[in-house]
């Protein structure tokens, strides 16, 4: 089974959706410039606002929901599951998933990484700098410019991610898509490479989706509540 992971599947632990079609950062030009890469990479006013951004994230404190929880307690069922999500949240592993089972197609905000040398470091180290008065900290190996280990707008996704997450969509045999509007390429297209290969398609999400007409199946209700009721009957199936 194949799980795409979207903004939906984490508003219930307390983190917006901030780079759908709709997220708050494509309706805030301000914001969307510190998740832009060439304004973050020429800019240090936009540096220094991403930091104190990063400082107050939602993120530091979100705690995995009862739908995340459901996705690792298939993990540890036994059931083979693969996660690809468009979150950069890292709440699937903080509820228990195997590490190696999720497919971070957007990267992650636990991670910081050197534009310079590569050099990847915790965030919370970065942050304790940030606190420390570094209002832009740089790279300790190199000098360089140093960001959340996330895709801004403006990068490509990591080619090997996005590879590995086609392979995924080609092998399952369900494919359940869940709080994403599949609004957003490529991410959206892995729905319908799952289908064109034979898998059943399941979509859970609040509002209709441009891949309705190719489900199987399409779940409107609360994500927390649907994901763990949808997800024992296809263990159980
Ligand atoms: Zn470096």
């Amino acid at each position: 089974m194949a799980i795409l992971s979207g903004a939906g599947i984490s508003t219930d632990s307390g983190i917006p959706d901030y780079r759908g079609p709709q997220g708050l950062w494509r309706s805030d030009p301000e914001a969307e410039k510190l998740v832009t890469y060439d304004y973050y990479m020429t800019d240090p006013d936009v540096r220094r606002r991403s930091w104190q951004m990063r400082r107050s994230s939602p993120t530091w404190n979100a705690r995995p929901n009862a739908a995340h929880e459901a996705v690792a307690r298939l993990e540890q069922s036994g059931k083979p599951v693969r996660v690809i999500t468009q979150n950069v949240d890292g709440l699937h592993q903080l509820a228990g998933l195997t590490d190696r089972k999720v497919l971070e197609l957007h990267g992650s905000s636990h991670t910081v990484v050197c534009t310079e040398c590569g050099d990847s470091t915790p965030m919370a180290q970065a942050l304790e700098r940030v606190e420390a008065g570094e209002d832009d900290p740089d790279c300790r190996a190199c000098g360089g410019i140093l960001k959340s280990a996330t895709v801004m707008f403006g990068q490509a996704l990591d080619p090997e991610v996005l590879g590995r997450a086609v392979g995924v969509a080609k092998a399952c045999d369900v494919f359940v898509a869940v709080g994403t509007s599949l609004q957003v390429q490529p991410a959206a297209s892995l729905a319908e490479i799952a289908v064109e290969h034979g898998a059943r398609l399941v979509i859970v999400n609040a509002e209709p989706t441009p891949y309705d007409g190719l489900a199987d199946e399409v779940v409107r209700e609360p994500i927390s509540e649907a994901l763990p009721a949808l997800l024992d009957e296809l263990h159980r199936s």
